[in-house]
């Protein structure tokens, strides 16, 4: 395309709120054979509500979760706000934490009131050598709700089970639709539970679903789809999400996201909508058609 053709897609694409870094950026976006979206704040809102908590071994709800709170309360993951938050709502006054480590991938532990505290995942639990199997029934049909749930135990016992939703972008849908009308293979990538990924990538439209990468391992599968001959955009607004968007052919940052994804991406989705893909690949169309 001409200097020409490409300011004025760049100049076009502004207009909808999608902010194109450079001409390479947008002249690839209409080459794109595969899409890849994060879960967590790019395909969902990115605001887990609390919807369940199921108490094990334990009989005091606001106690118990008074402690998660607390040792929430040193983590910086949606995850962690909407259990603060739940917390906050039921008037409970958080206590002083110590020893907080947050483990990638898996969770957060902690140190409140001399109780050794963990809350996380499966495989956090598993490695920590906490016996969950009583309750992975119940995980697996929040899941299966698309709630993920976590499990949260108390000096190394299980004390209860705590699952959130995150609801899913009003636009989602039709957004993803238009990429697949687009041809496009459409891929979730997520460190969520694969059940949790699955409930919500039907609810989306996508049949292709990674879950349970390791904040670490979003960039190998970038690599994998292009030494599949894939050319591949990705779209995700985490700190996590930020070496894969690097390594993509195209990344995309949503606008709300982090500093660090924006940074790594190409393209900016301003108004957060994941209408702003289809909206760029059609004007990077348009730019190049200008010049045939
Ligand atoms: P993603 O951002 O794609 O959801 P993460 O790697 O940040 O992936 O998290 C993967 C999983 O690890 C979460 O689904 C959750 O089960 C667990 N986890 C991560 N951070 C926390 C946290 N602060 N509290 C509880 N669980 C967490
Ligand atoms: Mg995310």
């Amino acid at each position: 395309a001409t200097p020409m053709s490409v300011m004025v897609g760049v100049g076009k694409a502004a207009e909808s709120g999608v902010l194109i870094r450079n001409g390479e950026a947008l002249q690839a976006a209409s080459k794109l054979t595969t899409m890849v979206l994060d879960k967590t704040g790019t395909v969902t809102k990115g605001q887990p509500q609390v919807t369940h908590i199921e108490l094990v071994n334990a009989s005091d709800e606001d106690h118990v979760l008074m402690l998660a709170a607390s040792l929430e309360s040193g983590s910086e993951h949606p995850l962690a706000q909407a259990i603060v938050a739940s917390a906050q709502a039921r008037g409970l006054a958080t206590q002083t934490l110590e020893n907080f480590e947050a483990i990638a991938g898996h969770g957060v532990r902690g140190t409140v009131a001399e109780h050794s505290l963990l809350f996380g995942n499966e495989r956090l639990m598993r490695e920590q050598g906490v016996l969950i199997e009583p309750q992975l029934d119940l995980a697996q049909q929040l899941a299966a709700k698309a709630q993920t749930p976590m499990y949260f135990s108390i000096d190394g016992e299980l004390a209860a089970i705590i699952a959130v939703a995150d609801p899913i972008k009003d636009d989602s849908v039709a957004a993803i639709k238009r990429l697949k009308e687009n041809g496009l293979r459409v891929v979730m990538l997520t460190g969520d539970n694969r059940a949790t990924a699955q409930a919500v990538a039907k609810q989306v439209g996508i049949d292709e679903v990674f879950a349970e990468v390791l904040p670490k391992q979003k960039a190998e599968k970038i690599a994998e789809l292009q030494a599949q001959g894939e050319i591949v955009g990705m779209t995700g607004d985490g700190i996590n999400d930020a070496p894969a968007l690097a390594l993509a052919n195209v990344g995309f940052a949503i606008g709300t996201g982090t500093d660090v994804a924006i940074e790594s991406a190409d393209i900016t989705l301003m108004r957060g909508s994941l209408h702003g893909l289809a909206d760029a690949i059609a004007v990077s169309k348009a730019t190049l058609g200008n010049i045939k």
